[in-house]
């Protein structure tokens, strides 16, 4: 499922594109990345438009048009952006293909939990102005994290780390690897984090975050082996630390890898 860097590497593949009209938009019409919006709607205003550029807030992104036009997508668990050939024909889960002369812009989303949206106005819409503020802003305070972590006392941490409104991008391996690199035991429960706990996941999704934009975000290169990103998929792996067999678990619903001896339950 793509977190902040792969939604940021997605986010780039249309910058061929900017700076170029659309000459026709081409939805998939009654597809369910359109429950939102009207896709016939959707293409009719974003023909004749000029993508003029693009952001990424979390999971969300959001392409900015020409005639204030701003079309909004999700990537869901299996969304992606790409760019083809001008004549390029549209497969089964193209569900958008946005035509221009050198090149077409394409979202494809086979299981479909990925969504776009269409909004018009001068400013960006509600919706994403609304949105959490980024784990790299100064608004992502240690303090802001102490307070969350403090109201869903009898959750564990794991669980909480996933949540948008607060770890906007963060998803289930930069959740393991935050807690990894934290030297805290993921089914904590966020009432029973000491301060230098909370502390250490504060300072190191940061730091994961800004280092997976500038290694996964960049070219898609995944992060060195000294992460425990490498050795979290496939069973067996061992941490990288100290060469423990890492544990995997379900905590919160998710699939979690922890290690048994960097990140122990606290003793009572
Ligand atoms: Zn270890």
């Amino acid at each position: 499922m793509p977190e902040l860097a792969e939604v940021e590497y997605n986010r780039k593949q249309w910058d061929p594109g900017r700076g170029q009209t659309v000459l026709a938009a081409e939805p998939r019409h009654g597809k369910r990345v359109f429950r939102e919006t009207d896709a016939a709607l959707l293409a009719r205003e974003l023909e004749g438009k000029t993508l003029l550029g693009s952001e990424a807030s979390g999971k969300q992104m959001l392409f900015r048009f020409s005639g204030g036009c701003w079309l909004g997508a999700s990537l869901g668990m299996t969304g992606g952006l790409r760019v083809e050939a001008a004549d390029f024909k549209a497969g089964p889960h193209d569900h958008l293909v946005l035509r221009q002369r050198r090149q077409s812009l394409v979202f494809a989303d086979p299981r479909q939990f990925g969504r776009l949206r269409l909004d018009q106005g001068a400013e960006r819409p509600a919706w994403w102005r609304s949105l959490a503020p980024p784990v790299l802003s100064r608004e992502f305070s240690a303090a802001a994290v102490a307070a969350y972590f403090a109201r869903r006392a009898g959750a564990p941490v794991k669980a909480v780390l996933l949540m948008q409104e607060r770890f906007p991008g963060v998803g289930n391996w930069m959740a393991d690897e935050i807690l990894w690199r934290g030297r805290v035991f993921p089914k904590t429960l966020c009432g029973a984090l000491t301060t230098a706990e909370t502390r250490a996941i504060w300072r190191q999704t940061r730091w994961v975050s800004r280092t997976a934009l500038a290694t996964i975000g960049r070219d898609y290169r995944d992060p060195p082996a000294s992460w425990l990103f490498p050795h979290r998929w496939a069973g067996g792996g061992k941490c990288p630390r100290d060469g423990a067999v890492l544990s995997r678990e379900e905590v919160g619903g998710r699939a979690t890898c922890w290690c048994p001896e960097c990140q122990p339950p606290a003793k009572a």
